[in-house]
This record gives structure tokens, sequence and C-alpha cells, in this order.
């Protein structure tokens, strides 16, 4: 542990598995108390069971709120701030994916990935700025994507909430810098996760193979930018969407 969190209380959602897993498991590690949202009770207690395996003296716990619903991430986090004081670190970082053509899409599809991957972020955002706001500050970071940049051939729901969560980053840190409120987001290129697992071996051998860096991304890889983005180290760095790609170009 180097501590670069440390006395930091930090909430990432989607943290049971994949880059948040890894982005829970480096904030602990930094010293952050660090409370993963899974989106189920039964996910979130087995990935808290697990990091509590591997990491025994982790300050860390779970919650499983509905992240449309916004009642009730604004109690699940008012709450969070009772217990320990303060949330100086949101981590928007759960999201799905769905690779079909235009013309396959169920409109309720489309509905559920905007859900999840804008109009959570716009709710977890509204809950912790609130408590933030009265604290003199924090840092939120966004988990964008590669695909943001230029869209991919099919699936088209996911690049364009992507996009839009791209929007919402550059637009918070305007409006939130005066509260000393940090917005940020990450964009992974592609990281070896269940999100990839299923995608077919045709879509992704030609990807890897024009990455400079020779390889995917680890979850841990897209989670030390995390780490960097909530830490003081990144004390004037507000508005950035930061790749971590590989240097690929889609
Ligand atoms: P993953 O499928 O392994 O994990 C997704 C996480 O989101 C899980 O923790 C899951 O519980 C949570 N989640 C899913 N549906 C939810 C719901 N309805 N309510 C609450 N939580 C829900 O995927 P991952 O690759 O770790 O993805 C994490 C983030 O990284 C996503 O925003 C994704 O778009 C982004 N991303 C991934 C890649 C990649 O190549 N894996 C690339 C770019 C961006």
């Amino acid at each position: 542990m180097s501590g670069l969190l440390n006395g930091k209380v930090a909430i990432v959602t989607g943290g049971t598995r994949g880059i948040g897993y890894a982005i829970v498991k480096r904030f602990l590690e930094e010293g952050a108390t660090t409370v993963l949202c899974g989106s189920r009770e039964e996910t979130a207690l087995k990935a808290l069971a697990k990091i509590k395996e591997e990491m025994p003296d982790a300050k860390v716990e779970a919650i499983w709120p509905n992240l449309s619903d916004r009642a009730a991430v604004t109690a699940e986090f008012n709450a969070i701030k009772e217990k320990y004081g303060s949330i100086d670190i949101l981590a928007n970082n759960a999201g799905i994916s769905q690779n079909v053509s235009l013309f396959d899409y169920k409109d309720e599809d489309f509905d559920k990935i905007l859900d999840l991957n804008i109009k959570a972020i716009y709710s977890c955002t509204r809950a912790a700025a609130e408590i933030m706001k009265e604290n003199g500050g924090g840092s939120i970071i966004n988990t964008s994507s590669v695909v943001s940049i230029n869209g991919q051939a099919s699936g088209c729901g996911y690049p364009a909430s992507k996009f839009a969560v791209n929007g919402l980053t550059k637009s918070l840190s305007r409006e939130l810098g005066k509260y000393g409120i940090r917005v940020n987001a990450v964009a992974p290129g592609v990281t070896r996760t269940d999100m990839v697992a299923v995608l077919p071996e045709q879509m992704i051998q030609p990807i890897i193979r024009n990455i400079p860096l020779g390889r995917m991304a680890e979850p841990e890889d897209v989670a030390n930018a995390f780490v960097f983005l909530a830490s003081e180290m990144a004390s004037y760095i507000s508005g950035a969407i930061i790749p971590v790609t590989g240097a690929v170009v889609i």
C-alpha cells in the first residue's frame, strides 16, 4: 500500500467484477475506505467476500441500489456519508454493451444501455455531488471507452452511450469546478473482462493485432488511471478523457 488515497471514502459502481473489481482493489490498496456497488445482493456479497479473503484488513463494504432509481441511489449514498463522514471519490464504472445490428435491436435493449451507461451516471453523480459540495470537493471518474471517438460498426447504442459519457464528463467538470469537484473519464481500449469474453474471436483478434503495445489491457491497467485521477496527483486535472488503449486507433 502506498497510501495515495489515505483517509478518502470511495464508491465504485459495477465493482463486482472486471474493471470495477480492479478499481475497488487498487483504491483499497491506496488506503481508501471503499464501497462497491453491485447490481444484485448475491453478486455484490460474493465480490465482497472475495475481496475480504484477498485483503482481510480492507475497509470495504457492498451495496446494491438500483442505479436507475435516483431516490434509491441517494438514500444509499447518504447512508454512506452518515457512516463515514464523506464521499470523496465516485467511480461511475457500471456499464453494459450489446453487439447487435441496427435492424435486430430490441427497443428495450437500447433503453437498457442508455439507462445504465448514461442515466445511472447522472443519478450517482447527482447524489454524490450534493455530498461533495458540502464537504468542499471530490473526484468523479466515469468509464468511457475507446469507441467514444469513432463509434463501432455494430451495436450503435453502446458507442452512443459512451459519447454521452464524454459529454457528461466535460459538461459536469465545467459546472462542478466551483465546488472543488473534479470530473474526468477514463476511456479503456479492449480490456480482458467478461464484456470482451462474449465477443466473437473474429472481431477481437484483428483489434489485438492492431494494438501498438501488442496486447489487451488488463483490468489493473485501467484501474491505475482511476487511482491517479482520484488522487491529489491529479489536483488540477478536470474535464479530461484519458485513453488507456495501448495507443490503438479503432
Ligand atoms: P463487466 O461486464 O466485467 O462488468 C460490468 C459491471 O457492471 C459488473 O460489475 C456488473 O455488475 C455491472 N452491471 C451490469 N449491469 C448492471 C446494472 N443493471 N446495474 C448495476 N450494475 C450493473 O465489464 P467491464 O469490462 O469490467 O466493464 C466496466 C466498464 O468498462 C463499463 O462501463 C464498460 O463499458 C467499460 N469498458 C470496457 C471495455 C472492455 O474492453 N472490457 C472497454 C471500454 C470500456
